[in-house]
C-alpha cells in the first residue's frame, strides 16, 4: 500500500497537523526571530521548563526521525549513517538523525532545522540517549546540560531520587537555559504552563480510558500515537495543547456515545472482533500497512505501552503547579523507559484485565534495546497472570529493511485464528 491521498482524518488530527507545521516553521525562522533551539528527547522532556523561556524552542530528534520515516525518507539517511561507520545494530532513530544532519539537517517539513543553542540530555533509562548526544556534541558547537534520571530499580520513586533531580534542575539545567536564553527563569511562568499541562493530561486520560467501552471508540496504539503527539513533544503546557485535547476528548466522547469504533485511514472501522493490548513502539516506515493488518481483521488495540512512553498519566500522575520542580522530577522518573521489568509486566497485565483484552501482542523492535530487552519474559509472565494468549511480531522503527509485510501479516493471521479457537474452546 502506498501513501493515500484521501486518508480519513479526525478534526483533531487536522488541528495537530497545523500545530506541527507551525512549529517547524518557527524552527526554520529561528535565526531571524532570535529564538534559540534546545535539542532534547521525548521521554522525560522538560517542555514546560524550556518553553517558559519564551525565546526557546524544543527540537526532538525522535520526532524528526519518525516524521521522516512516515515520508519514506529514512532508508537513505540510515544508509548514509552506516557508510560513516554506525553499525547495523545502532538504534535507527540515531542513524536517521545522523543521516539527516549530514545532508544539511533538512527536517521533515523540507526546511533546515537550525543548529542547537543547547543540547539538553534528559536521560530516562535508555543508554542510547547518552551515546546519541555524545555524537551530537561532536557535531555542534553547543553547550550540553544533562539531567540524569535515576532508574526505578524497585518500581518506586523515592524522596532522595526526587531531591537529586531537583538539585540538578537548580544547579545544572536552569542555569544553562538562562545562559542560552539570556533571560531569568520565572517560576510563575512555569507554574502557568504546568497548570495547562495538567488540564491537557486530564483530557488525554479520559481519551485512553474510553477504550474500556465496547466497542472501543479509539485505537489506543495506531490512533494513540497521534493522541500523544502534542503532549509528548513540543506542545505540553501551551494553550494550543489544551485546545487540542479538549477537542479530541469531545470527539472521542461523541464516538463512544454513538457506539462507533475507531476511524482508520480508510474510514470507519468495521465490527470490533478482537481487543488487544500492544507492547513496543510501532513501525513508522510502513505504519499504514501495519495498521491495515489489524483493522482489516477487526482487531482494535485497547491499550498500549508505547502511548505511555512519555508519561504514565493513567496511573494518576499529573504535573503539579504547586511543586514545579518536584513535579518535573516525578514526571521524568515515571516514563515507561525508566520502568523495570516487573513494573512493565504488572502494568501490561493490568491493561489486559481492565480493558477486557482478548490478546496481548508484542511488536519487538530490532534496534530498540530499551523496549525489546526482556520482552519474551514479559510475554510469558503476562500470559501466566492473565490467561490471554500472547503474540509476537518483529519489525523496526524507521529502517524500511526490517519491515517484512508478508511475514508479519502471516503471523498476525495465525494469531487471530488462535484467538478464535480459544474463544470457541471457551464457549
Ligand atoms: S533505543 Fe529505543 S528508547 Fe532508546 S533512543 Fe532508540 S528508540 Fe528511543
Amino acid at each position: 500500500m502506498t501513501e493515500h491521498a484521501d486518508v480519513q482524518k479526525e478534526p483533531s488530527m487536522v488541528l495537530q497537523k497545523e500545530m506541527i507545521a507551525a512549529h517547524y516553521k518557527a524552527l526554520e525562522e529561528a535565526p531571524q526571530t532570535g529564538k534559540k533551539l534546545v535539542y532534547t528527547f521525548v521521554p522525560g522532556n522538560l517542555n514546560e521548563l524550556i518553553r517558559c523561556f519564551d525565546n526557546l524552542l524544543p527540537v526532538h530528534p525522535e520526532i524528526n526521525a519518525l516524521q521522516n520515516a512516515m515520508r519514506k525518507r529514512t532508508g537513505q539517511m540510515i544508509l548514509d549513517a552506516e557508510k560513516l561507520g554506525h553499525s547495523e545494530d545502532v538504534c535507527t532513530y540515531v542513524k536517521a538523525d545522523i543521516g539527516m544532519l549530514r545532508k544539511g539537517n533538512i527536517g521533515p517539513a523540507g526546511t533546515k532545522i537550525p543548529d542547537p543553542g543547547l543540547l539538553l540530555l534528559s536521560y530516562t533509562g535508555c543508554f542510547t540517549f547518552m551515546k546519541w548526544f555524545e555524537l551530537l556534541r561532536e557535531e555542534y558547537n553547543a553547550p550540553v546540560a544533562m539531567l540524569h534520571t535515576p532508574y526505578q530499580a524497585d518500581g518506586k520513586i523515592h524522596g532522595n531520587m526526587r531531591d537529586y533531580m531537583v538539585k540538578q534542575l537548580k544547579e545544572e539545567v536552569i542555569p544553562k537555559l538562562e545562559q542560552v536564553s539570556g533571560k531569568k527563569f520565572d517560576i510563575d511562568k512555569l507554574r502557568e504552563m504546568l497548570q495547562r499541562s495538567r488540564e491537557a493530561e486530564d483530557h488525554l486520560v479520559a481519551v485512553f480510558e474510553a477504550a474500556k467501552r465496547r466497542p472501543s471508540p479509539i485505537d489506543a496504539y495506531f490512533g494513540g500515537v497521534y493522541y500523544i503527539g502534542p503532549i509528548f513533544s513540543a506542545f505540553r503546557g501551551t494553550p494550543g495543547a489544551v485546545e487540542y485535547y479538549r477537542q479530541l476528548h469531545a470527539e472521542v466522547d461523541e464516538r463512544a456515545n454513538r457506539k462507533l469504533g475507531p476511524i482508520t485511514p480508510e474510514g470507519e472501522m468495521g465490527a470490533e472482533k478482537y481487543r488487544l493490548v500492544v507492547e513496543g513502539p510501532p513501525n513508522w516506515t510502513s505504519f499504514r500497512d501495519f495498521w491495515k493488518m489489524f483493522y482489516d481483521e477487526g482487531a482494535v488495540v485497547v491499550a498500549s505501552t508505547y502511548s505511555k512512553v512519555g508519561g504514565l498519566y493513567d496511573e494518576g500522575f499529573r504535573h503539579d503547579p504547586a511543586h514545579p520542580l518536584e513535579t518535573l522530577a516525578d514526571y521524568c522518573c515515571g516514563c515507561y523507559t525508566n520502568l523495570n521489568l516487573p513494573s512493565r509486566v504488572a502494568l501490561i497485565s493490568k491493561y489486559v484485565q481492565e480493558y477486557g483484552a482478548d490478546g496481548f501482542l508484542i511488536n519487538s523492535i530490532k534496534s530498540c534495546n530499551s523496549f525489546s530487552a526482556g520482552q519474551l519474559l514479559i510475554l510469558r509472565e503476562v500470559e501466566k497472570r492473565t490467561g490471554v494468549a500472547g503474540g509476537f511480531v518483529e519489525s523496526d522503527l524507521v529502517d524500511p529493511r526490517y519491515f517484512s509485510g508478508a511475514n508479519i501479516k502471516n503471523r498476525l493471521e495465525s494469531y487471530f485464528q488462535m484467538l478464535d479457537q480459544k474463544r470457541k474452546g471457551a464457549a
